[in-house]
C-alpha cells in the first residue's frame, strides 16, 4: 500500500451556474448585499483511472425536474443562472472530452446543486455515501424539497452504479490533515481520500488528493463551508441558513475542524464548492484537454 498522496492527479475547477444569496446568509454579520453562490464542480485526470468529477453543478435537468408543484418552490427561491457555454457537457466538450470518457463520480451529497447533471453520464460509476443516499429515499416528496432533493435529477440505474463510500477501505490521515483523522480511501490507491463531513446534509463527502506541480494537496470541502473568508474569520453561515442543515451542532465542529485545518502551517488548499473568492483564485485553469 503507497502512503497518502503518492500519486498526483491534474485538476481544474469548473464553475456549472450559480445563484444568489445575501452575503449575509454565507457570511455572518455580513451584508443584505446580493453575492453569487457558483456552483464549483471538480474536473480530476488519474494518471491510471483517468477522468473523474467531484460533483456536477446545475444542468438543464433542474428545469424539468423544477417544473411541477411544489418543486417549482425551489426554482423561485434560489433562481438559478446556466449561460449554455457553462453547462458542464458543453465544457466538456470544449476539452475534447465526451461524457463516456468519464470514468467516476463522486457525489459530495445529493442536494440538487450538486447532482443535477448525474443523468447526463450514463456510463460513469458514481461514489458517494450510503447514508447520503438513504436519506433521500427515506424522505417523503415535500421532506425532500424543504431539504433541497430533487429525485428526478437522479439516474434511474443510481444504485447499480453506486459504490457506497462507507463500503471502502479506511485509513487515518497524515498529520497535515488533522484534526480530520480518518478517511476512506475511495479507490483503494490512496490517491483519493473521502473525508466525512457532517452537519449541512445528512452526510457529506469531502474529498482530498495530491495535484502535479502544487506542493499543498487539494481539499474540496462542499457545502461544509460557503465563503473560504468565513474559515479565516471565524464566520459560519447565517443562524437563519441553519435551518437547512441537517444538524447544526455537527456543522459547527465540521466549521470548527476545517477552521484549525485552514490556519494550521502544513494547511491543504481548501475549495468550497460555492466560495466566489475561490472560483477568482483558482478558476479558468485548463490543465485537462484532450485537443
Ligand atoms: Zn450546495
Amino acid at each position: 500500500m503507497q502512503p497518502p498522496f503518492s500519486i498526483r492527479v491534474k485538476f481544474d475547477l469548473l464553475k456549472v451556474g450559480h445563484c444568489q444569496h445575501a452575503e449575509c446568509a454565507a457570511l455572518r454579520g455580513g451584508s443584505r448585499r446580493a453575492i453569487d453562490f457558483p456552483a464549483l464542480v471538480g474536473l480530476i485526470e488519474h494518471p491510471h483511472r483517468g477522468l473523474m468529477l467531484y460533483d456536477t453543478g446545475y444542468s438543464r435537468h433542474f428545469w424539468d425536474a423544477t417544473r411541477r408543484v411544489p418543486e417549482c418552490l425551489y426554482r423561485l427561491i434560489t433562481p438559478v443562472q446556466l449561460p449554455p457555454e457553462q453547462e458542464l457537457l458543453a465544457q466538456l466538450e470544449e476539452r475534447k472530452i465526451s461524457p463516456g470518457d468519464i470514468d467516476t463520480i463522486f457525489i459530495s451529497h445529493f442536494h440538487a446543486d450538486h447532482v443535477a447533471g448525474l443523468r447526463d453520464f450514463p456510463q460513469a460509476r458514481f461514489i458517494a455515501t450510503q447514508a447520503e443516499r438513504r436519506f433521500v429515499e427515506k424522505k417523503g416528496r415535500l421532506g425532500r424539497l424543504r431539504r433541497a432533493y430533487l429525485r428526478d435529477l437522479l439516474p434511474a440505474d443510481l444504485d447499480a452504479r453506486l459504490t457506497a463510500a462507507e463500503n471502502t477501505p479506511q485509513l487515518s490521515l497524515p498529520q497535515s490533515l488533522h484534526p480530520f483523522t480518518k478517511c476512506h480511501d475511495l479507490l483503494g490507491d490512496t490517491s483519493m481520500l473521502g473525508i466525512d463531513l457532517p452537519g449541512h446534509a445528512a452526510s457529506q463527502l469531502g474529498l482530498a488528493f495530491a495535484v502535479e506541480n502544487e506542493a499543498a494537496p487539494i481539499f474540496l470541502v462542499g457545502d461544509a463551508c460557503w465563503k473560504i473568508e468565513g474559515l479565516q474569520q471565524n464566520r459560519p453561515p447565517s443562524r437563519l441558513a441553519y435551518a437547512l442543515f441537517h444538524d447544526g451542532k455537527s456543522y459547527d465542529e465540521t466549521f470548527a475542524h476545517l477552521r484549525t485545518l485552514h490556519l494550521s502551517s502544513q494547511a491543504p488548499t481548501l475549495i468550497p464548492s460555492h466560495c466566489s473568492t475561490t472560483w477568482a483564485q483558482r478558476g479558468g485553469t485548463r490543465h485537462i484537454h484532450r485537443d
